[in-house]
This record gives C-alpha cells, sequence and structure tokens, in this order.
C-alpha cells in the first residue's frame, strides 16, 4: 500500500470543495482526518479542516503546496462528527463548508480564542518556611512575610486573583520569599467557570415508578443493542427527565457520554439545576449567553473527556463527546430545534442521525410528540414508550372551555377598537373586557387572590397585536419594509415592526387625513396587563413577553418573583409555556385559544394542542389541585376539545386525516424554496426560473407548488417568493436543489435558500 501523503482539505471559503494539499514529513504523524490545519491559499494563510487522506491528487505533484501547520489550538474534529457534517451538507442542500461550519463554535474555529492562563503561586518549601516564621516572628521588618507564609501553610497555594482577593496586595510582595525558594510561581491553564459560585445539593437517582422501570429496561435493550431511536411518549410530570437522568447514570456506568438538549436553556433552567445536582463536574452547558473564553473552554473539556454529559441547545448536538452512548432531545416537537439560517438542519433528525453513526440510544420525549416521530413509531422506526401517569398523585386539574361566543357582542369578538387615540386611555369599560375576560374567568382569578394562590394567564399574541389606524379614511401603519401591520406600545408611545425592528414615534394624527381621533385596534399582552389592573385592582401583576423581557436577567428576575410569591398573576406569551414548575399556581387561564389555529399554516393544529398542553400542565403542580379554563370562540373544535381532554390520540387522528388527504408530511416531505429580492420582478423571475428547471423531476410522487408570493410578502425590504415541493421520494430532486443552489452567485440580485423539512412557512 502506498502511504497516504495527501490530505483533501476544505478551508473556510464558503465553497463546496477540497484542495489537496502535500503533508510535511514531520507533520504526518500529527495529521488525521479532522485536524485543523493551517494551509497556504492563493498569497494568504487559511485555516481548514482535512476531510480524507489519500495517496495520490489529480493535480501534477509540482504544483501541490504542503500544510504549513496544525492550528495553534490543535482542534480536531472526531471522525464521527465530520460524517455527519457530510450528510448534513447532502441532506440540507448546503457546502461541506457550510455543514463543518456548524459542527464547531465560531469562538473554537477561528483559532483566535486561547486558553486562559494564571499564574498560581505555591508553597515549595514547607521546612524553610516554618524556618523563617520561627526566626523572625515578631520583627517587624518581616511582619508582612511572616504573615504570607503563615497562610501559605495553611492553603497551601492561591492563584493571583485569589491572592489580591485575600490579601488585598499584589503578587509582587512576594517577591522575596521567591527569592529565597520558599514561594514558587507557575502559569496553569484555567477555565472560565460558567456555574458562578453558587452550590447546589446534590440529588441521587430516585427509585422509578412502575413506568419508568419499564421504560429504563426498553432503554437498557435498546443499549445492549447498540442502538436505537426511542420515542418517549410522557405526559408532563410522568417522570421523563428523571428518566433521562437514570439513562445518563447508565451511560455513564459504561464510560460513555451523553448529550441532553433541551428548546432553550434560558427558558428551562430548572431543568439545567436538576442536571447540574445530580452530575456535578461532569456537566457542561451550551447556552448562548456564554462568553466566546466559556464556550472555548466548554468545548475543549468535553473534547478532552473532562465534562461527558452536555447540557444545551440545538447546537449542543454537535458536543465533541468521543464515545457518545446517548442523545436526549426533549421536548422534540419544539419547532426550535430547526435552525433558521443555512444550514437549515433539525437538531432532532440530526441527532438521529448522529445517534446512528455513533451507535448512540436517542431518546426523544415530548408530552405532545410530533406527528413526524409518531409516525416514524407506528411504522416501527422508532420504539414506543409511554407513561400515563403523573408521578405525584397530584389530583388532575379541572379543564373546562368557555364559549366566548356567550360572553360578549360579537363586535367585540373581532377587533374591539380602543378608544382615546394617542392620549393611550384604555376603555376598560366591561363591555370592553368581555372580548378578553369572561366572567367566570374574573370570577376565577379572584378567588385565587382571596386565597393566596397564584394565576398564570396566557395570550397567544402569534400574528395579532394592536394596530395603529384612522376609522375615517382606513389608513392603517404599516411597517415600511416589512408587509406587515405595525404594533403600537402604549408605554413608549411608539408603532414597532416585531419582524425587522422597526420602530417610529405614534403619530399624534393621521398621517393621510390629519384626524386626531388615530386608534389601536386589537389585543396584544400589554392592553391585556392595562386591563387586568383594572379588571383585578391591588393584584400584583407581571407582565412577561418579548417587550418587556429583553435581557435574561429579566427573565429569571420575573422568575424569581414570581417563585417568590411576589406576584399573583403572571401574564405572558409562548415564553410561559415552556417548562416552569410553580406549586402555588392553581389556575391558568388561557385567554384566545383560537388564535394559533387561525394561522395559514398545516401545523396550525398541532401548534394549537401543543400549546394548550403545555400551559395547562402549568396547573395544579403543587398538593393544591388545578384549575384550567380555555377560552374560544370555537368550543366545539376538534383540537380545542380534545386538548382540553388530553386526549392526544383523538388529536392525532384528527390531525393526521387531514395531514394524510393533503399529503402534508409525515405522508410526504417538504422541501421550501425561497426567493428574496429587493426587486419583485427578479425574485419572481428567478423563482419561475428554478420551477422551469424542476419540471423534469416532477411526477405522481413529487408535487410542486408555487412560485408564489410568502405568506409575508416582504421583509426588510425584500419581496419573498416560495416554491414548496412535496413527496415521499425526493433524494434525486434534492441533488438537483442542491446543485442549483451551490451555483447561485453569492451577492447576486437574488438570493435563493431552499429549507429542507422547513417547519415555518412564513
Ligand atoms: P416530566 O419531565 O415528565 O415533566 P419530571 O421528571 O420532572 O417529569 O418529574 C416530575 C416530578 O416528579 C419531579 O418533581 C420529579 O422530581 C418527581 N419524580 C420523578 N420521578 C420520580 C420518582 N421515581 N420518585 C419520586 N419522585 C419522582
Ligand atoms: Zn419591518
Amino acid at each position: 500500500m502506498t502511504e497516504k501523503l495527501i490530505a483533501k482539505v476544505i478551508s473556510d471559503l464558503a465553497l463546496d470543495k477540497t484542495f489537496d494539499y502535500l503533508m510535511p514529513e514531520e507533520l504526518r504523524g500529527d495529521i488525521a482526518v479532522g485536524s485543523q490545519v493551517k494551509v497556504p491559499f492563493g498569497r494568504s494563510e487559511r485555516l481548514g479542516f482535512v476531510l480524507r487522506l489519500s495517496d495520490h491528487s489529480e493535480y501534477p505533484a509540482h504544483r501541490l503546496k504542503s500544510i504549513i501547520a496544525l492550528s495553534e489550538n490543535r482542534t480536531r474534529l472526531t471522525e464521527n462528527l465530520l460524517k455527519l457534517g457530510l450528510w448534513m451538507a447532502e441532506y440540507y442542500c448546503c457546502s461541506q463548508e457550510q455543514a463543518v461550519r456548524c459542527l464547531l463554535p465560531g469562538a473554537v474555529r477561528s483559532g483566535r480564542i486561547h486558553t486562559r492562563k494564571e499564574n498560581f503561586h505555591y508553597l515549595a518549601d514547607r521546612e524553610g518556611a516554618e524556618r523563617f516564621i520561627a526566626e523572625n516572628e515578631g520583627k517587624k521588618r518581616f511582619s508582612t512575610r511572616v504573615e504570607l507564609l503563615k497562610n501559605f501553610l495553611s492553603d497551601f497555594e492561591y492563584s493571583s486573583s485569589e491572592f489580591l482577593e485575600k490579601f488585598q496586595k499584589n503578587t509582587a510582595v512576594l517577591a522575596p520569599l521567591v527569592k529565597a525558594g520558599l514561594i514558587k510561581t507557575e502559569s496553569r491553564a484555567v477555565e472560565r467557570g460558567i456555574f458562578g459560585s453558587s452550590e447546589l445539593v446534590a440529588s441521587s437517582p430516585r427509585p422509578p415508578t412502575e413506568e419508568q422501570a419499564a421504560v429504563l429496561n426498553k432503554f437498557d435493550a435498546m443499549l445492549e443493542q447498540g442502538g436505537g431511536v426511542m420515542l418517549l411518549h410522557g405526559v408532563t410530570n410522568s417522570g421523563k427527565t428523571e428518566v433521562y437522568m437514570q439513562a445518563v447514570e447508565k451511560v455513564r456506568r459504561l464510560g460513555k457520554g451523553a448529550i441532553v438538549l433541551v428548546p432553550e436553556i434560558s427558558l428551562t433552567p430548572q431543568t439545567v439545576r436538576r442536571f447540574r445536582a445530580r452530575f456535578g463536574d461532569r456537566l457542561s452547558v451550551l447556552h448562548s449567553a456564554l462568553s466566546d473564553g466559556e464556550r472555548f473552554d466548554q468545548w475543549n473539556k468535553i473534547d478532552r473527556g473532562e465534562a461527558d454529559i452536555v447540557v444545551g441547545a440545538r447546537s449542543a448536538l454537535f458536543a465533541p463527546i468521543h464515545n457518545l452512548g446517548l442523545i436526549v432531545v426533549d421536548e422534540e416537537h419544539e419547532s426550535s430545534y430547526k435552525q433558521s439560517e443555512t444550514p437549515r438542519y433539525h437538531a432532532r433528525d440530526v441527532a438521529v442521525v448522529r445517534g446512528k453513526i455513533e451507535s448512540a440510544v436517542v431518546i426523544l420525549g415530548s408530552a405532545t410528540p410530533s406527528a413526524e416521530s409518531v409516525e416514524n413509531a407506528r411504522s416501527g422506526k422508532y420504539t414506543l414508550c409511554e407513561m400515563k401517569n403523573k408521578v405525584s398523585c397530584s389530583v388532575e386539574p379541572r379543564v373546562r372551555i368557555i364559549d366566548m361566543r356567550l360572553c360578549s357582542a360579537p363586535a367585540a369578538a373581532g377587533g374591539d377598537s380602543g378608544a382615546g387615540g394617542n392620549t393611550g386611555n384604555e376603555n376598560t369599560g366591561p363591555g370592553r373586557m368581555g372580548s378578553i375576560f369572561s366572567p367566570l374567568l374574573i370570577e376565577s382569578v379572584n378567588d385565587r387572590l382571596r386565597r393566596g394562590e397564584q394565576s398564570i394567564l396566557f395570550y397567544n399574541l402569534r400574528g395579532y397585536a394592536r394596530t395603529f389606524g384612522c376609522e375615517l379614511c382606513q389608513y392603517e401603519a404599516h411597517c415600511p419594509d416589512c408587509s406587515v401591520k405595525l404594533v403600537y406600545s402604549r408605554r413608549n408611545q411608539t408603532l414597532n415592526c416585531h419582524w425587522c425592528g422597526h420602530s417610529e414615534t405614534a403619530p399624534s394624527k393621521c398621517p393621510v387625513c390629519g384626524n386626531p381621533e388615530i386608534r389601536y385596534s386589537g389585543s396584544g399582552t400589554e392592553r391585556i396587563e392595562n386591563i387586568a389592573a383594572a379588571v383585578f385592582p391591588g393584584a400584583r401583576i407581571c407582565r412577561m413577553d418579548s417587550d418587556t423581557m429583553r435581557r435574561a436577567e429579566d427573565y429569571e428576575n420575573a422568575l424569581d418573583d414570581f417563585r417568590r410569591g411576589a406576584t399573583d398573576i403572571l401574564i405572558g406569551t409562548q415564553m410561559i409555556a415552556k417548562g416552569l414548575h410553580f406549586p402555588n399556581v392553581t389556575l391558568v387561564g388561557i385567554l384566545n385559544a383560537d388564535q394559533s389555529l387561525n394561522q395559514p399554516d398545516f401545523r396550525a393544529a398541532e401548534r394549537t394542542y401543543q400549546l394548550i398542553t403545555q400551559v395547562a400542565g402549568r396547573a395544579g403542580r403543587g398538593d393544591t389541585p388545578g384549575e384550567v379554563l380555555i377560552q374560544s370562540y370555537n368550543p366545539e373544535n376538534e383540537v380545542i376539545s380534545a386538548a382540553a381532554k388530553g386526549d392526544f390520540e383523538a388529536f392525532q387522528q384528527y390531525d393526521f386525516e387531514v395531514r394524510k388527504i393533503l399529503k402534508y408530511p409525515p405522508f410526504s416531505h417538504l422541501i421550501l424554496l425561497h426567493f428574496e429580492s429587493e426587486n419583485e420582478q427578479f425574485a419572481a423571475d428567478y423563482a419561475m426560473a428554478v420551477a422551469e428547471n424542476l419540471k423534469p423531476y416532477l411526477n405522481n410522487d413529487i408535487k410542486m407548488a408555487g412560485p408564489m408570493p410568502a405568506p409575508v410578502e416582504r421583509i426588510k425590504g425584500k419581496f419573498r417568493y416560495q416554491i414548496v415541493l412535496r413527496g415521499e421520494n425526493m433524494r434525486y430532486l434534492r441533488r438537483a436543489l442542491r446543485y442549483m443552489v451551490l451555483n447561485t452567485p453569492e451577492g447576486g440580485k437574488v438570493s435563493f435558500f431552499i429549507d429542507v423539512d422547513a417547519q415555518d412557512m412564513r
């Protein structure tokens, strides 16, 4: 066999192409597949990754250049991760470089972050120190030295920062002791800590319930078989998280590592805390608030095997665990697992592929599993496990649907206009409230206030917030750059675009006809908060939405207040639906259950079911039974009534029927093609040309819809066109699409992207 002297390297240009380099003699032992290397490129140097080693090149030997060196940090991707990256490039129609890029945090890839070093001062000569103290104790001139040495005798060593903190002195005072050989200084790598100094009480596994034991037995069997995917369908509070932790413990005992994905780490602080309490130092947590340095340290710590359990959001899936035994995807149905920029991967699906490559078990957990996963379980691809009972014998919450048609005048049901124009006076008379708070809900909240219990009021904002307009000339305030209406904020007296962030001062009269009675209509959480304040005088109310919770601390503070009981009523959007546990919450009101149902998207029913289930799960987690009130104008609707009953099967049956007839996922694969341009005609023409090129691929199986303007036709000044492709076997089509998208010139007049398994159809 010839020796492999050629390395095929992808560089950090977004090219779908490897370049051949010679491996210089002195580096041959060090360079391997996955190594990050420095290579000459044109007249400059670049960083790249070795994708393959080979014994020949198509280029003549004299034209080949040599690899300059390994990257400074000697970063190396595991072969399994590289394999995963190459699969992603094919499946999600992106370049190999784009896929490999997302396997590594920027902080690691860029090579600009390095290990942090700190000086440590330690006692080098104990006897000498004791002698020094004995000889000089009481001499004024030596008092500082004696004092310091005494401390070193008991603490042995201090880092420079500890030293400063403890003695309020610079380490320069150590010079004479260093000179005398009593103290030595060395520079050591230190980790940038991510957990602060908060201590946690260690927790140990609980004896599993019968249902948990059955799931863990299945898990053992899968582990023994060398992998597989489990769909763990367990109601909220059935003990799924405990199962994850015990499964992690099992793989750890085999000397393997585990990755636990959660939808959004800032929204699941309790899960993180539980994992920390169980696994302590072996745990690494990756979240978006880490600094580059912290991320760099965590990545290397995992790579060195010092942490073998990783909890994190989407990108934690690529944590460099070398011997992976388990991947958990908690709340597997969550759409935040889909990345919204290239490569547009779905972490749940990529987790399944990584599991296969690494022979690891993958657990997909949810109280409301996605249609895709349910179908995969039904067809036998995944192993279905169910947990139908709550762990604690807490009383089931009582769920009722309130028929809002009986509560308000029909006019109020649609757009109820707030009077008062830009002075912002809220009309909170009973006629207006009726469309937002039913009498039963008001009475129930008042009950809680009297008993000192807490309520959560959930308001789904999606596509519905208060807009600003003129009744005389029908003027409506629109974003100048997006085809959506601006949303009025009373607090700031501004009109804001929730798509691009555009903000302007609210005009005091209609900019078209001059009418001073300009009005807002619709309801936002801010308005609900104001009405609630009027309806529940004296109650302590907190609103939680993307406007009030701009920073991570805002969120933590609001939750802390609520946990401490300093808030009586929490009003919020999707944000409050996530896995929060508050024992004193005995009432959950869903103000507008219909809102998400009316979205023009085939996943609207699924989202509504998930949302109601999730929000309702917040009620009655303590010893007090909870109550859930769902306000709806469609109380007979299959989705809402199934959600109210917690009847997942009934919902599934209904949802699957619709999807089957329309051939939507999971009964087909869906690929969304997206075109954007500042010039509408360019976008339309480009889409048309692509559609023309795709015609040969269409058949009985593969169907194309469009080109057509996207549901939101314009965002940030760009016109948007779409093509939707659906079919069961898309492999060849995908290959063609990949070729097309990778050959679309960068920086051209039209940007074209492909969203395989699109979740968001906007
Ligand atoms: P889920 O993730 O399904 O919502 P959790 O794992 O959070 O459920 O469990 C719900 C509650 O029950 C938690 O407070 C947890 O500590 C507790 N719990 C879970 N499993 C057990 C068990 N086997 N024995 C006692 N308590 C348990
Ligand atoms: Zn905008």
